[in-house]
């Protein structure tokens, strides 16, 4: 691990056992919300607590944001309440973060998760990938009506596929703290 980032580690250790609200470091995670925008209508979801305005997070403030934690953060979500593969510069951000030497986590309802998209993620470099059901039949899904759900085994299969094509990547141990998905 990069100097920077122990330091920056020791810097929290010491704010947490010192009781202090107020540190002088970087979060070991950072979440960027990469679109407020998504294709599904979850009931559960807190997305229905409030108005989500239908925009894309800008990618060059994106990379902004990166240059500036990379030294001393870790781990980047580029999503957050919204589906992240409707923002088209999300591949351009994960690749942004791989470059800068960081860990990323990405979470999706799976419903764009075609072979394309699946390509481009491992080709981009994504380390972690969450795919969110609410449940394993139909019955146990609510989806917005233009959403089309696929339910068969050979198309959910696409990222499988892709890895292959991208010559079997594999994926990077995840730093302490990484979700299970
Ligand atoms: S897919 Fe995720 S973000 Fe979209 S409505 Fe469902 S729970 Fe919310």
């Amino acid at each position: 691990m990069k100097k920077s980032r122990v330091q920056n580690r020791l810097r929290l250790l010491s704010a947490y056992l010192a009781g202090r609200s107020q540190v002088d470091s970087y979060p070991i995670t950072v979440i960027i919300e990469n679109t407020g925008r998504c294709n599904l209508a979850c009931p559960m979801c807190p997305r229905n607590l409030t108005q989500y305005p239908p925009k894309d997070f800008d990618l060059e403030l994106f990379k902004r944001i990166v240059d500036e934690i990379r030294d001393a953060s870790e781990l980047v979500f580029p999503w957050g309440l919204g589906e992240p593969l409707l923002n088209p510069d999300v591949f351009r951000m994960i690749r942004y973060c791989r470059d800068a030497g960081l860990y990323t986590v990405l979470s999706t309802n799976a419903t764009l998760l075609d072979e394309e998209r699946s390509r481009l993620l491992i080709e981009a470099g994504l380390d972690h990938l969450i795919i969110a059901f609410d449940g394993a039949t139909r019955g146990l899904r609510t989806v917005s009506e233009e959403c089309e759900i696929r339910e068969s085994p050979e198309e959910h299969s696409a990222l499988s596929g892709g890895q292959e094509r991208t010559g079997g990547r594999g994926f990077r141990r995840p730093p302490d703290g990484t979700p299970a998905g």
